[in-house]
């Protein structure tokens, strides 16, 4: 039976594909077989949840108050997570392709001799490295470990990467130049102690919902809120002090901040002579910073720039947050060791109530980037150029050294790397690039590339549409593992029901793939807790060290904090305490840039700022979220957000059709015009795909060192293209009708 007519392809390619939802309300009340503890599927706070399980089907959820960091308290998607169980788009047996397009369901021996031949084939023709690997920091750690090693030592590819690097990568290689080691320095439960916060670009109150809490609890306290962003997000209406930031301008208006510190003694001098480097060369960088030329540079009013260097500066404790809006750029880690300057000439880091943190937007965004599955990365959070670490990893898996490929493509240059031909197959794990990739004409021509692309995912995601093979993998629920919230602290999944039909857990996916490629001694798991073991072993005295966890402790423990290297050892959910770095010198070191402009700013043909994020009932891609009736209620298709008086001047009204177009291409869709955004900049969130995609617009330039892509800025133009009342008559194609039909 073919799944998808061609007819039906054509319509998927303009508007994303018809997708399923499941009944809003309809709560259901019969009384569950047992209660599950477990924690959310999507953001990284990974709040705790218990999932009410009858007939092995997730049925509801009860709020689960014994985990400290949510104490029952839910988002929206939270709320709703249990929704994608039983799901009638969850895929229940793998799909191959048929000639005519479209897929037929398969069964396993197919799909598994299918894609070995093919690998086996293309690994012939054109060497090891022509095949690659796609991973995700949704899933566990377990399989974050699983992909690395499949990819290094099953496949013997150079060629992985995962979608951590549209997301977390510009604050880890931060985090690693400043201090040595990449991680959040404290856990959450310091916020709240914090007399100043700043929260730079991150919508928090959409993005990690469930912590807003905490920074309520801290102004309850008596403490400062600074919000630096260029829209007033539902965070910013809360804070004390909102500074208007122009977007690519970030690490000016750090520059800035540190110059007035500098200047009126803000500093902590002890600290920065006895535990930092690079003091002096950082202070040269900002001597020009004044609060005149920042404003120049950044758009945010001078005395604005003031107030928040004094707040900060005089603060007793203090924590500084900061999420994809400076990380998204091609200055992205420069925009974030510029921040953390700040919390450096403070000397506030390392103690109770004051340090620093980065917001992980996927649910294992900081487990996902630390055991393996990152082109440059070995277990352990080992470097794999550094010939030490290869033998310590080459020696625990039993192989020779040199059989661990080298550094390998990130993941936007995988797919420059396909569309230019020197990659003919892909195997693909929870990642939906074709939604999530800028530039998304050039990812689907990149795929369509392709002489073979495999796929596990549990739904049909727009990616998966484009492959040879989809093997039906598992749901968060139906698996067990760990993962590893942004504070750093390793937490426990815990399975709640089995894979539905023929599908089937993604480590065993993965494992048979492996066998039949020849490596079975080395993929011969009996479960997911030995794999735990093996990679907990692994990063034994690696710069990332789990291995005196288990799992049983990391449950009585509520989690536990790594680096935790002995059984005894009670975890670290503190770094940096008395002021000792990761560095071999155990300093920290600041790091200062002079302005430079984004990769594409505005011109007279494009005069407008672009910048892209999320909305709070949606998570990523959509692929789950764009599936729950309840949540796509909330914010049903991707809105522009247009300032009163841009709006104005270009003669648009709120709900005009209005046409957002890049050099890249062009999105049409209604117009929300609201003071809560810069004038010279409008936002479109990218949850969306085909013609609704945000990434149609966005630009792949990449940090040169995080390789993340510009999502934050570029330029664009706008024009109307009709009224409300005449949009749904006029241009049928702007507003596709299963929106309406859903139901
Ligand atoms: Fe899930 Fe994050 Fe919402 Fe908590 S805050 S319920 S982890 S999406």
């Amino acid at each position: 039976m073919a799944l998808l007519t061609q007819s039906e392809e054509k319509y998927t390619e303009a508007y994303g594909p018809r997708l399923s939802y499941t009944p809003v309300g309809g709560w259901d009340t019969r009384e569950p077989d047992k209660l599950v503890k477990t924690h959310c599927c999507f953001c990284g706070v990974q709040c705790g949840i218990q999932l009410k399980v009858k007939d092995n089907k997730v049925i509801g959820f009860e709020p689960r108050e014994d985990f400290p960091v949510n104490r029952g308290k839910l988002c929206p998607k939270g709320v709703k997570r249990y929704m994608q169980n039983e799901h009638p788009d969850r895929l229940l047996n793998p799909l191959v392709r048929l000639e005519s397009g479209g897929f037929r369901e398969a069964n396993w021996e197919e799909a598994f001799d299918k894609t070995t031949k093919e690998i086996q084939r293309i690994q012939n023709s054109f060497g090891k490295d022509s095949f690659a690997f796609l991973g995700g920091a949704s899933m566990t750690n377990e399989k974050a470990y699983l992909n690395g090693k499949f990819a290094r030592v099953a496949l013997e590819t150079a060629n992985i990467d995962y979608n951590g690097r549209l997301c977390m990568v510009s604050a880890g290689a931060a985090n690693k130049i400043a201090f040595g080691l990449d991680r959040a320095a404290n856990p959450w439960s310091d916020i709240p102690k914090a007399k100043c916060i700043i929260l730079s670009g991150t919508n928090l109150a959409e993005c990690f919902p469930v912590l807003t809490q905490a920074i309520w609890e801290a102004r309850d306290n008596g403490a400062k809120i600074i919000v630096i962003d260029p829209r007033i997000t539902p965070i910013a209406r809360t804070a004390d002090l909102f500074l208007p930031v122009k977007p690519g301008r970030d690490s000016a208006l750090a520059n800035g901040i540190l110059h007035l510190m500098i200047k009126n003694g803000w500093m902590d001098d002890a600290f920065v002579s006895e535990h930092t480097s690079g003091f002096g060369e950082a202070s040269k960088v900002v001597e020009k910073f004044t609060p005149e030329y920042t404003e120049k540079i950044t758009g945010v009013p001078r005395e604005s720039i003031i107030q928040a260097s004094e707040i900060w500066g005089t603060a007793e404790t203090s924590m500084l947050l900061h999420a994809r809006g400076i990380e998204h750029h091609t200055k992205g880690v420069e925009n974030v060791l510029s921040y953390i300057n700040l919390v450096l000439a403070s000397g506030r880091i390392g103690k109770e109530g004051s340090g620093y943190g980065t917001i992980t937007g996927q649910g294992n965004g900081q487990g996902g980037r630390e055991h393996g599955q990152r082109c440059n990365q070995l277990p352990g959070g080992r470097d794999i150029n550094n010939p030490q670490h290869r033998k310590d990893i080459a020696d625990f898996w039993n192989v020779p050294e040199d059989a661990i490929p080298q550094e390998g493509l990130t993941a936007c240059e995988l797919i420059d790397a396909i569309e230019e031909g020197k990659i003919k197959g892909l195997l693909s794990i929870s990642f939906n690039p074709l939604v999530s990739i800028p530039d998304s004409a050039r990812v689907r021509k990149a795929l369509e590339k392709l002489e073979y692309f495999g796929v596990i995912d549990f739904f049909l995601s727009e990616t998966a549409r484009h492959a040879d093979v989809v093997f039906a993998g598992s749901l968060q629920e139906e698996d067990e593992g760990t993962v590893t919230t942004g504070e750093g602290r390793c937490v426990k999944l815990n399975r709640s029901i089995t894979p539905p039909g023929n599908a089937m857990e993604d480590w065993r996916i993965i494992c048979e793939i492996a066998k039949r490629l020849g490596k079975e001694e080395l993929f011969s798991y009996e479960g997911t807790e030995q794999i735990f073991t093996e990679y907990t072993s692994a990063s034994k005295g690696g710069p990332i060290d789990y291995s005196g966890m288990t799992w049983d402790r990391i449950e009585e423990e509520q989690g536990i904090f790594w680096p935790c290297p002995e059984p005894e050892h009670p975890g670290t959910p503190r770094l940096f305490e008395g002021g000792k770095f990761f560095h071999p010198d155990g300093r920290a070191t600041f790091n200062a840039f002079d302005y430079r402009p984004p990769a594409e700013d505005v011109d007279p043909e494009y005069p407008i700022i672009f910048t892209t994020g999320r909305v709070v009932s949606q998570y990523l891609s959509g692929t789950q979220t764009r599936r729950i009736g309840s949540l796509v209620d909330q914010y049903p298709e991707p809105l522009c957000e247009i300032h009163p008086k841009l709006a104005r001047k270009l003669g648009i009204e709120d709900k005009d059709l209005v046409k957002v177009a890049s050099r890249r291409g062009e999105i049409v869709l209604p117009a929300q015009v609201t003071p809560t955004i810069r004038p010279d900049t409008v936002f479109i969130p990218y949850h969306w795909a085909g013609k609704k995609a945000a990434n149609q617009l966005t630009n792949r330039a990449l940090d040169p060192t995080s390789k993340i892509p510009e999502y934050k800025v570029c330029a664009c133009k706008v024009e109307k293209v009709c009224g409300e009342s005449d949009r749904y008559m006029k241009v049928e194609d702007a507003k596709p009708k299963w929106i309406f039909d859903r139901r």
